[in-house]
């Protein structure tokens, strides 16, 4: 079995609110978020803020996040995601939506601290060494927050493609995705996690087929 790679569950719900906006990564989009957004071309990622990372983990994570842009502009994703099934029927666990309205949502990245759906994936990121009680944690974000922190503990650890996976689950996560707390049967194909999952599948390949 796998470790708890995402163990940011456990945080989700726990943290505190913070009912604030971030000012460091709103920015306009021409067009209202929903799921009508229908971008054009590759998605764009950014990094707003970006503490606790060396200039050597700096280059390692703008690496996993072109990764992350690529794999989130490919075809292959793009198929995968609407061609998801769970229980035997389209969709995923813990979401009512059908698979066009969740890849709708991915493309139109609206983050819970963004003030509209520009099409581009942008993040706050943390690294910092968890404690030894939180091993186990890969990294988390919270409902009132706006920055994905990870466990520098299994950032030296993952290659570029694993990082991409880690970060494209939490990102996920500040679109609404959510998941079980618990390791329930099902919690593999939450959205989060199965497509955490073939994020990390994807960037490991060679190459993908743009949009
Ligand atoms: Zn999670």
């Amino acid at each position: 079995m796998r470790i708890s790679r995402w163990v940011s569950s456990l945080f989700h719900r726990r943290a505190p609110t913070r009912p604030e906006v971030s000012a460091s990564t709103p920015r306009p989009g021409p067009t209202p978020a929903g799921d009508t957004f229908t971008p054009a071309g590759p998605m764009r990622v950014s990094v707003g803020r970006a503490t606790g990372y060396s200039a050597l983990e700096r280059q390692k994570l703008d690496r996993a996040m072109v990764k992350l842009g690529e794999v989130l502009s490919s075809r292959e994703f793009k198929d995968a995601v609407l061609g998801h099934t769970f229980a035997g029927k389209p969709g995923f666990a813990s979401d009512e939506r059908p698979p066009a309205e969740i890849y709708a949502v991915i493309r139109a990245a609206k983050e819970r601290y963004t003030s509209s759906a520009d099409g581009e994936v942008d993040v706050n990121l943390e690294l910092r060494s968890l404690s030894w009680f939180h091993r186990g944690v890969v990294g988390y974000t919270s409902e009132g927050s706006d920055t994905i922190t990870t466990n520098r503990r299994h950032f030296a650890g993952f290659d570029e493609a694993e990082l991409a996976g880690h970060l494209g689950h939490e990102w996920l996560h500040t679109l609404g995705f959510e998941h079980d707390f618990k390791a329930t049967a099902r919690r593999p194909f939450s959205v989060p996690y199965a497509l955490g999952d073939l994020i990390e599948a994807l960037a490991a390949r060679p190459q993908l087929t743009p949009l």
